[in-house]
């Protein structure tokens, strides 16, 4: 009942989204800024940054805006509770888990092992401690599992129990939550156009693909062609790129009559990725506190970090060119900072 004070009525700015229930939990539109002192710093003019950190939600990130669609069709459901899965520092579990609280919804989590030697309090700072304030219900799996089935499993087990679970996949990445990309990337479109801006790239992190999926699959309705680049943080290339498209496909069915078919759309590098997932590399560490010191913004080591990495290397082997506009777009996430403090050995 009290839900329905939280739908959105306002947005849908160009339309593809009029038919799709949704929930206001996000600060948007999110600021879209230049970084004039790390372009030139980089010597690299024209780098701009979207702030989809200050979606505000809980200390913000991308998630929140998967949620907008995601927990409006729990609600829709009937839910009485969410289940949902990521690694131990999830970004995803920690907004779900606000979001829930939002709506009064319970949230379960199941969180995995996933990241190999972690210092003690890996397991109960940043992320986990957020988790425990919202109150959410958590238990834990080793590394390796199918955590989505996993937590399928685990929904099925509340049902049996007279529960009405809503289960929402690793990172909110289904053709529901994407569409909270393709809400962004209607949101791009219009600042750009406000701004002046006219980008030859679009980079930032990519992992469980909806963000990527979404955005491809919104500037594909809409009709905008700038390259959008994900910096893989854990899978091969083409790993990525089969899953990425296969997403967006489904979630540009969802919102236009023109089938996306260009595989070649779908741009990922993964020579950021280092020895694996939530571990970071030298240039992850390096990227982090470059725009902290020349910018005062706030990356984390497992996602935007590896990101800005990618953007950092791939301006230094000139694939971005010399002039245009580039955006960032920062995913959030900098709580799980305080897990890795062991990792910044010069500060
Ligand atoms: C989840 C996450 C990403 C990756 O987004 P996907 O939609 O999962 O690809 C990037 N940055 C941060 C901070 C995240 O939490």
């Amino acid at each position: 009942m009290l839900a329905s004070l939280f739908i959105r009525k306002e947005r849908n700015i160009l339309g593809v989204l009029e038919k799709f229930s949704r929930v206001a939990l996000c600060h948007q539109p999110t600021p879209l800024e230049r970084m004039p002192r790390l372009s030139k710093s980089l010597n690299r003019p024209n780098l701009w940054i979207k702030r989809d950190d200050c979606t505000g939600l809980a200390t913000g990130g991308n998630k929140t805006r998967k949620l907008e669609f995601l927990m409006a069709a729990a609600l829709d459901a009937g839910a009485d509770m969410i289940v949902t899965q990521g690694a131990i520092q999830s970004n995803h579990v920690r907004q779900t888990a606000a979001a829930s609280c939002k709506l009064g919804l319970e949230c379960h989590a199941l969180l995995e092992r996933r990241v190999p030697d972690r210092d003690e309090n890996y397991e109960t700072t940043g992320n986990v401690f957020l988790d425990n304030l919202f109150g959410t219900s958590i238990e834990y799996r080793p590394a390796g599992l199918d955590m989505n089935e996993e937590a399928i499993k685990v929904a099925e087990k509340f049902k049996q129990a007279g529960r009405k679970p809503y289960f929402i996949p690793g990172g909110g990445s289904n053709e529901i939550g994407a569409l909270g990309y393709v809400a962004c990337a209607e949101e791009l479109i219009q600042q750009m156009d406000e701004q002046g801006l006219n980008p030859k790239w679009i980079v930032f992190g990519t992992g469980s693909t909806g963000t990527q999926a979404g955005l491809v699959a919104g500037f594909h309705a809409l009709g905008c062609n700038v390259p959008i680049m994900g910096i893989s943080v854990r899978k091969p290339q083409q790993v990525q790129i089969d899953n990425v498209f296969a997403l967006a496909q489904k979630t540009a069915a969802l919102i236009c009559d023109k089938p996306l078919t260009d595989k070649g759309k779908i741009l990922v590098d993964d020579n950021y990725v280092g020895p694996g997932y939530g571990i970071p590399t030298n240039a992850t560490i390096e990227a982090c506190e470059l725009i902290a010191r020349q910018e005062g913004i706030l990356l984390d080591l497992v996602y935007a970090g590896k990101g800005l990495a990618g953007l950092i290397g791939l301006i230094k082997q000139g694939k971005l060119g010399d002039d245009g506009d580039v955006v960032f777009i920062h995913t959030g996430g900098s709580v799980s900072l305080f897990a890795y403090e062991d990792q910044f050995k010069s500060i």
